[in-house]
């Protein structure tokens, strides 16, 4: 079988046409001479929407209609007339749907075979897509530029491909000083010195800043631009790319930060002199409190080195004031101890105020009696009243609880400091003491003082000075009247820590007034004591001083007790006569009457049978020897010292209800029903066998001498390893243990001392005796195992009390352990 030749099965010529014509996925289209087509393609139907063969015959008018198929018209003449072909050229129709089409149109000539004119054909690209992308980026375009011109700050669009900005609004013309025009030819960095802070090139940094925000990431950031002068500024820019088809685009906003800039360098300044100032201060504070503690230290061994020689100075003088002098030696003697006592007190003043000065004062709070505490402090200063003439009275008003809690030592320190000027600055007056609840609430009560005198006054230019450390109102007057300046200063400070204040009122010559408030806490419950039961009592108080009557009276009240006040002798043995018909009174009495004189009173009531055996008690400011005598003569059963502490006052009275029960005659066995718990001065001691730890000879000699005087028996060890040898060999009641001793001090001595104790089971009990008198030295004493703590220079009661306490009975300590 012979093959056909290729061209045989060969496609013709016509069938490759038609296959190219209708594959071809563009429109293609051939028109007569009137437009009318003659041939189109698939795509041409498809693009037009009706079936191929409908669309011959039809002109474009047919198709489009009139409107939108006059250029195309135009065209198909155009190319008639000219033979000339239109290629590509832009045409907007409508599609199927009546929506906007573009095509690119290529509109060429037909001729016939002898060149004759007889149509055009033409192929057709859509493009809308394209068109329409190109619109929606020329509105964006426009809707940025109209943004960018109206933005708040500066604006510039940077092209990052041609690497320039393409746009600039009016506040970045102000800002870089340049046009529009200017700005659009430039890159950032020529708008930057060459260098950026700390030293980077500007065209670097700007083209890794560029890269940055077109990876999408925000950037704001701080830089330096200049100005068309070159003037560099510092601003803060922020880089946002924007959407712009293929174009690599960002907007940088601008802001000119130079006053931000001031206020920071002008902070940084600010910060950096406070810190310098901070520093300063914390140097100036450590020297400070370096000072302070040296100072404190140094405080502290100057309290030890005085007190030591003064504790012998102190000890030997009243030891030779116990022997026979004549009064001219006496004299001499008691100047010494009077002046050495003085120079202690000083001392204490000193250091507490040093003390309180460098914030070292810690209140010590405890339940306590106001009454208590006022008519203890005021006792203790009667004598000196006395001395001067000056009655000391006092009142606290009913409402005042009786019970509450507070630093018992502070309050009679600062009453102490104020009443003690109030007789120092008065003669032959009164001094006036008023307590009054000034608020209360659930966590306490505030109380208000008031200690009144009708002394010399104080001058208004110094009612300030006088609160200030060595302040005195009038320095020729330290001469007269003696003091350091420091009282008012030391109590105005306890008054501000006990949450108060203290201020004065005063006129010269007719007296002053000081005002304290203070806090106090509600006491404990606990301490509610039972109070003695004197209600059954009806007690008759007579003094010419009303104050006095009535300061008892009100005390009385406390306790339930029925109390008549009187002013004249009479007048008390009327009610005298008028009361004891119905049950013996109790009188209390003072010697100095209006009238008739006391004593004379109480003989009349001694010759009255039915008054003879009226319990009496003589309320007295001071007492004479032939005072006494007589008391004992007319029976009396007591006396109480003005001012009269309620404690006392309950104590004379809840005795005599004792012996009125027991059927004893007051006057017999007066005082056996006081408590016999405090070991009183004066009460009679059992010989002790003492060792007396002290390496100071003169203080040895001192010690030995009192101690022996009062007969006990005393060992002495010079340190602690004797004093540790001395406790092994013999068995003592007592050790009075120094501290600061050579070879091993007292408290290591004490240590070693309880450790062999703890074998034997036995304590002897261990007095500390030491001139180491600040704060704290107690509580080391008695941490190292100490019972108690006497400071030098040793006070004779003081030691006397110390020892009492333990040589009065042994077994209640023992039996402690
Ligand atoms: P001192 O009494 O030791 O000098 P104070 O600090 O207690 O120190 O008192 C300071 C000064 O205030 C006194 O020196 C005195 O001038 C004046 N002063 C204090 N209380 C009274 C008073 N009751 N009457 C007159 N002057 C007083």
């Amino acid at each position: 079988m012979t093959e056909k030749p290729a061209s045989d099965q060969s496609p013709s010529d016509h069938f490759l046409l038609e296959l190219l014509v209708d594959g071809i996925p563009d429109p293609v289209f051939c028109k007569d001479r009137e437009g009318r087509f003659i041939r189109v393609n698939a795509a041409f139907a498809e693009m037009v929407g009706f079936p191929q063969q409908d669309c011959i015959g039809k002109t474009d008018a047919d198709l489009w209609g009139d409107e939108v198929s006059r250029q195309l018209i135009e065209n198909d003449q155009e190319v008639l007339r000219t033979g000339v072909p239109i290629l590509n050229k832009e045409e907007e129709l409508l599609n199927s749907n009546g929506g906007p089409m573009w095509l690119l149109i290529s509109n060429m000539p037909m001729r016939d075979s002898q060149g004759e004119l007889i149509g055009t054909y033409g192929i057709a690209r859509e493009i809308t897509e394209k068109k329409l992308a190109e619109i929606e980026l020329r509105e964006s375009e426009a809707r940025i530029r109209l943004l960018i011109k109206h933005a708040p700050d500066a604006c510039v669009t940077l092209d990052c491909d041609e690497g320039r900005f393409i746009d600039a609004n009016p506040l970045a013309e102000e800002l870089f000083k340049m046009s529009r025009e200017q700005i659009v030819q430039c890159h950032p960095a020529d708008l930057s010195p060459p260098f950026q802070p700390g030293n980077v090139p500007t065209p670097e940094l700007a083209n890794e800043m560029i890269e940055t925000a077109l990876s999408g990431k925000r950037m704001v950031f701080d830089w330096v631009h200049c100005d068309s002068a070159g003037k560099p500024f510092p601003c803060e820019v922020r880089l946002v790319p924007l959407p712009h088809g293929e174009r690599r685009l960002l907007q940088a906003t601008i802001a000119d930060i130079t006053a931000r800039k001031t206020a920071e360098a002008e902070l940084t300044g600010a910060r950096d002199s406070l810190r310098e100032a901070n520093r300063e201060l914390r140097r100036a504070r450590d020297i400070a409190e370096e000072a302070s503690r040296v100072k404190n230290d140094f405080l502290a061994n100057v309290s030890h080195e005085i007190r030591t020689p003064m504790n012998a100075i102190i000890g030997m003088t009243d030891l030779v004031l116990g022997t026979n002098l004549d009064a001219v030696q006496r004299d001499y003697v008691q100047t010494v101890a009077d002046s050495a006592e003085s120079l202690m007190s000083l001392l204490d003043q000193v250091l507490d105020f040093s003390r309180i000065e460098s914030g070292t004062l810690d209140l010590d709070i405890a339940d306590l009696d106001v009454r208590e505490v006022i008519g203890a402090t005021l006792s203790s200063l009667s004598v000196k009243a006395h001395s001067r003439h000056v009655e000391l009275t006092w009142h606290v008003d009913a409402l005042v609880p009786r019970w509450l809690a507070g630093d018992a030592v502070r309050v009679r320190q600062i009453l102490m400091n104020l009443v003690g000027n109030g007789i120092k600055f008065t003669e032959y007056g009164e001094v006036f003491v008023d307590v009054q609840l000034d608020e209360r609430d659930a966590t306490g009560v505030k109380l208000l003082f008031s200690v009144r005198d009708n002394g010399i006054g104080i001058s208004p230019d110094k009612l300030e000075s006088i609160f200030s450390a060595f302040g005195q109102a009038d320095t020729s007057s330290t001469r007269r009247y003696g003091g350091t300046g420091l009282g008012l200063a030391i109590s105005s400070r306890l008054v501000h820590a006990m949450d108060g204040e203290l201020w004065v009122e005063s006129s010269v010559g007719e007296g002053s007034a000081f005002f304290f408030t203070i806090y106090m806490q509600p006491a404990t419950p606990q301490v509610i004591h039972e109070l003695p039961d004197l209600r059954h009592l009806e007690v008759l108080v007579a003094d010419n001083d009303a104050e006095s009557c009535r300061q008892i009276a009100d005390q009385l009240k406390h306790h339930g007790v029925s109390c008549a006040i009187f002013e004249s002798a009479t007048s008390v043995l009327k009610a005298l006569k008028e009361s004891a018909l119905r049950r013996l009174p109790v009188l209390i009495c003072n010697p100095e009457m209006n009238g008739m004189a006391g004593f004379e009173l109480i003989e009349l009531i001694r010759a009255d049978e039915t008054l003879s055996r009226v319990p009496t008690i003589l309320l007295v400011s001071n007492m004479r020897n032939e005072d006494i005598q007589r008391c004992k003569k007319l029976g009396i059963a007591a006396q109480l010292f003005k001012p009269v502490k309620p404690n006392e006052l309950v104590n004379v009275l809840s005795a005599m209800t004792t012996h009125e029960d027991s059927g004893a005659t007051p006057n017999e066995e007066w005082g056996s029903g006081l408590s016999k718990k405090t070991f009183q001065a004066g009460q009679a001691m059992r010989p002790l066998h003492i060792l007396l730890v002290e390496d100071g000879k003169a203080n040895q000699t001192m010690a030995v001498g009192l101690l022996t005087k009062w007969g006990h028996r005393v060992d002495v060890a010079e340190d602690g390893s004797q004093a540790v040898e001395a406790y092994r060999k013999k068995s003592f009641d007592v050790i009075l243990m120094d501290v600061q001793l050579p070879m091993m001090d007292g408290l290591e001595a004490t240590r070693q001392i309880r450790e062999l104790e703890a074998e034997s089971r036995q304590r002897v009990p261990i007095i500390a005796m030491t001139a180491h008198a600040m704060e704290g030295d107690r509580q080391r004493c008695l941490a190292a195992g100490m019972d108690d703590y006497v400071s030098k220079p040793v006070r004779k009661p003081e030691l006397y009390r110390a020892l009492g306490a333990f040589g009065d009975d042994r077994s209640d300590v023992a039996n402690n352990i």
